[in-house]
């Protein structure tokens, strides 16, 4: 039988299994099954060559019952209702586990940014606020980098909504470049968050890091500062990739150099002292922690019995399949899932709008130990919960975002 890889079939039945081990009211299902609004727009922007081409856009906003909307927009060839949706999903569950009083969103613009100019992505990213910019606010629906979207994206989106209302809105956005309110430490926070709980993993099983081997799969924002921090921590980076190749090599590259020749020749391929690898040969490379920072659906049925890893940190949103995780599970990996693993980013999002809000900025050091507070905190009671419960990392995260979530229903009235 073929694999069910609809991310949004995956996330309902992800919601499904923690209501019914928790013996939940079916309302909290019913609730959380899908998001609350969605919003989808198509909008005319001018290219440099004088003509127009028609965007579409999407925003998927799924329960705040815990605080505003939150989440990232992404620039891709591919955005899809369903895929946003999940994506939505994911978020309500990553701030909950967390701790942070925000409820989840996505979207994003179908478009392939690689191919477009500065001016072009700068009037598209203006023309899609314009848009929603009754749909989402500081205190309703703050949006975020997220695949193929950066500081400089973040700024002329708060610009424009801030000309929209007609005053500056810094707290509309979050992950904007500093000068214009962006938060310190906020451009490596879903790296530096997802290297904090695998310390822990690596801690409560016994281990050192200075014995790992590390793979990791995507050596973009969120990559390349984990294999850097992993890196300064003694561990060994045996091998990483982009979409153009992936490099390996037995006795490790200094993350540091690799970024440097990246940065000069566009892509890992052939840096000196490795071999190339594809995508296929990386994820099933001996290593002791795997991290994919890449896209959904990568760990799958087809390769999840091949995978030697024995932590998996997902970096990425959805990068395992229900099927692969069941493969991973029974192999004894430990999976730090995306909705623990990844939100070192929301979680310094939510402290620059806090910043934003008050108008009074903190230092790195600031930001960097608050959030390693709240990863640390939330990968304990994941793996209290694991322990309680003999279940996969995965579903105990799962169990107690939910749990929140029905808490705060219960108290607020939506239940009975
Ligand atoms: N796009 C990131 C995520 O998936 C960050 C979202 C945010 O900071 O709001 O967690």
């Amino acid at each position: 039988m073929s694999e069910n890889t609809n991310v949004y079939q995956i996330v309902q039945q992800q919601i499904k299994e923690a209501v019914d081990m928790l013996g939940l009211d079916y309302t909290v299902f019913e609730m959380l099954k899908q998001p609350q609004n969605v919003l989808e727009v198509s909008f005319p922007v001018k290219m440099d060559d004088g003509s127009i081409k028609v965007f579409r856009g999407i925003r998927s906003q799924h329960c705040d019952v815990l605080g505003p909307f939150k989440g990232g927009l992404r620039f891709h060839p591919t955005v899809e209702m369903d895929e946003a949706k999940a994506l939505s999903m994911w978020m309500t569950f990553k701030c909950a586990v967390v701790g942070v009083p925000y409820g989840g969103a996505k979207g994003g613009i179908e478009c392939n940014p690689k191919e477009m100019s500065q001016g072009e992505l700068e009037r598209l990213s203006r023309g899609f606020i314009k848009n929603v910019a009754n749909f989402i606010g500081p205190e309703k629906d703050i949006p975020a980098p997220d695949v193929y979207t950066n500081p400089q994206v973040m700024a002329w989106m708060m610009d424009e909504f801030s000309k929209v209302r007609g005053y500056n809105n810094f707290g509309i956005m979050t992950g904007k470049p500093i000068n214009i309110g962006g938060s310190k430490g906020r451009s490596e926070a879903t790296g530096r968050g997802c290297v904090y709980v695998t310390r822990e993993a690596v801690k409560e099983l016994g281990w050192n890091m200075k014995d790992m081997k590390v793979v990791v799969q995507g050596f973009g924002n969120a990559g390349s500062i984990a294999a850097k921090l992993l890196y300064d921590m003694g561990a060994t980076i045996v091998a990483t990739n982009d979409s153009v190749s992936g490099v390996y090599s037995e006795e490790g590259v200094n993350p540091y150099e690799l970024e440097k020749y990246k940065k000069e020749t566009g892509s890992v391929k052939n840096y000196p002292g490795t071999e190339n690898v594809t995508n296929s040969e990386l994820l099933t490379l001996e290593c002791d922690i795997l991290i994919p920072a890449a896209l959904e659906n990568q760990l799958t049925q087809a390769n999840a019995s091949d995978i030697k890893a024995k932590i998996i940190a997902e970096a990425a949103n959805g990068p395992t399949t229900p099927e692969a995780d069941k493969i991973l599970f029974e192999k004894g990996v430990i999976t730090l899932p995306d909705i623990l693993a990844n939100a070192g980013g929301v979680t310094v999002s939510y402290f620059e709008w806090v910043q934003n809000l008050q108008n009074f900025y903190w230092t790195e050091d600031e930001v960097n130990n608050r959030m390693e507070e709240m990863m640390v905190d939330a990968f304990k009671s994941c793996y209290k919960t694991r322990e309680s419960y003999d279940v996969h990392m995965r579903t105990a995260a799962y169990l107690l975002a939910v749990q929140r979530l029905a808490d705060a229903m219960k108290t607020r009235g939506w239940l009975n």
